[in-house]
């Protein structure tokens, strides 16, 4: 056992105002020691047992944080079928087939990512083509977007869902004209209707899975995840599982829990408080939804989609609820976090949002839009105005960026906004929507400082003018992540008293191009105070 973590030879940014750069990093025990040149530090290893490591000139950041991920549902992706490879409707069954014909007899099928995006038109996802090839096995498989679930017949009769199924508040049972019986396609809430029924994994499936996801996420050079939670299932058991893991000492992550909506009451009577925990773990923000998403055109718009004259997208929530909602949390001390993707739907949570603010109550609570994804100019001023965080997901931008031509066309100058955000002096917050997208925030720095994606496309960037410096990219990941769940104190920064959390980069992203930063490795992350991914000798 060391007494003490010596980094030298390093370029430290530190992301920390008054001592922006420095060469060598000194931590004790969790925390960090000093930060200063490598004469300044040297001398601190004349006492006790002292681990160096020569940096050999590598730059070293705050680790980084995702502020937006569904951790547990990434780690039981690894469990499931994936159908993210399969671009059409045929693949995507045969896939199924072969799956299927290895499952045990009977028992549930989750599958995700698959998508009807590349389809040729008019093929459409029907239960009975799920039947042909898996007439006994319930199957369910989520849409790579997370918001649609297609099922097969044997799903359906397990949960119970037939034509007298009513549709839920919020949620779509997309029915046959003729028949009236479901087609197999269960959008937004009705997913519950379906995904209850299957049967949770236990804690120890759940644990083994959450602790390998861990250690992704410790190669990736995160230490902080703010956890959204499985919006497939209300129950959601990550909150006791990542305390028990803490107290086995195995969590290697610090975790902001969102809790959902449908635990509010509870929260609210229990007194549970936003920031409530430890620098391990900590009570987050109620997760809410205001709209759906803009792949399945049920983001809420103010002006409907291109081509789509009719339709302006869905209200998962309506205004009232949706005030009440926030009233209720903030003046118990829960912040919120807001689904809003269409500009209406970003709209009507900031002017919820205003509400809370204008009663006076909730002080201080760190509210959020989640995405944040189409914003019309008058409401980009509000998210200052009004104090909320804008918790985004560059690589959506560069993952999306067609579609959102094709349904929103001229007003997607003003999507995925961030540059305009930060410019009225907006706090920005990344993350990456895992199992969405990929958790890698390195990818996320590069989608945020290019808008293009990794083959270069488009040429000079997507609406090039919202791209972000790298250090302003950084931040979104660190001390802006640290803000938005009230631990900038704590965390965010390499300073003296803060937690070790730190990574080390093979290249120097502030110096390379810009499209060298989907090369660069992490070389070592250290969390707590402990080197937990790299080489000891760098
Ligand atoms: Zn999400």
């Amino acid at each position: 056992m060391f007494d003490g973590l010596l980094l030298l030879n390093g370029k430290v940014y530190t992301m920390d105002g008054p001592l922006p750069r420095a060469q060598a990093v000194a931590v004790s025990g969790s925390r960090i020691l000093a930060v200063g040149a490598d004469d300044e530090l040297r001398g601190l290893t004349t006492h006790g047992q002292w681990q160096v490591v020569d940096l050999h000139g590598r730059a070293v950041l705050p680790a980084f944080t995702d502020c937006h991920l569904h951790f547990l549902a990434y780690a039981l992706k690894a469990t499931s079928l994936s159908l993210e490879e399969q671009l059409t409707l045929e693949g995507t069954l045969a896939r199924v087939q072969e799956y299927v014909q290895s499952a045990e007899l009977g028992a549930w099928i989750r599958g995700w990512g698959w998508s009807d995006s590349t389809w040729p038109p008019g093929s459409v996802a029907w239960r009975q083509l799920l039947d042909g090839v898996a007439p006994e096995h319930p199957v369910v498989l989520t849409k790579k977007d997370g918001h649609v679930i297609w099922v097969n017949s044997e799903a359906l009769r397990r949960a119970g869902v037939d034509e007298d199924t009513p549709e839920p508040p919020g949620g779509v049972i997309e029915r046959d004209s003729e028949t009236g019986q479901p087609t197999g396609i269960l959008k937004e809430e009705a997913m519950h209707l379906v995904c209850d029924a299957i049967p949770s994994p236990g804690a120890k499936e759940r644990q083994a899975a959450l602790r390998s996801a861990v250690a992704e996420a410790q190669e990736l050079g995160i230490t902080g995840i703010h956890d959204c939670g499985s919006w497939q299932s209300v129950h959601d058991q990550s909150f006791s599982d990542y305390q028990e893991m803490i107290g086995r000492d195995d969590l290697g992550v610090r975790v902001f829990m969102l809790l959902s909506r449908a635990n509010l009451d509870e929260a609210i009577k229990v007194g549970l408080r936003s920031g409530f925990g430890d620098s391990y773990l900590r009570v987050g923000n109620v997760k809410l939804f205001s709209d759906g998403t803009l792949g399945s055109q049920t983001a809420e718009m103010i002006e409907p989609f291109l081509g789509q004259p009719d339709n302006r997208g869905v209200a998962a929530i309506a205004q009232q609820e949706l005030e009440d909602a926030v009233l209720r949390a903030g003046a118990a001390g829960l912040a919120c976090s807001v689904h809003a993707i269409g500009d209406k739907a970003n709209r009507r949570v900031l002017d919820a949002f205003e509400k809370q603010r204008r009663s006076g109550s909730g002080r201080g609570l760190r509210h959020r839009v989640e995405h944040a994804q189409l914003l019309d100019a008058a409401d980009v001023p509000r998210f200052k105005e009004l104090d909320v965080i804008a918790s985004m997901q560059p690589i959506h931008a560069t993952q999306d960026m067609y579609i959102a031509d094709k349904y929103w066309g001229e007003r997607s100058k003003l999507a995925y906004a961030w540059r305009a955000l930060l410019d009225t002096g907006a706090h920005l917050a990344f993350g990456s929507d895992a199992p969405v997208e990929s958790m890698d925030p390195l990818v996320g720095i590069h989608a945020a400082v290019t808008r293009q994606r990794a083959d270069g496309d488009p040429e000079g960037g997507w609406h090039p003018e919202q791209c972000l410096s790298v250090g302003e990219a950084v931040h979104t990941y660190t001390l802006g992540a640290a803000y938005a769940c009230g631990s900038e104190a704590d965390r965010g920064s390499i300073t003296p008293g803060k937690v070790a959390d730190v990574v080390v980069l093979s290249d120097d992203i502030f110096e390379i191009q810009p499209e060298d930063i989907l090369r660069t490795r992490v070389m070592a992350t250290v969390f707590d105070g402990n080197i937990v991914h790299g080489e000891k000798d760098l």
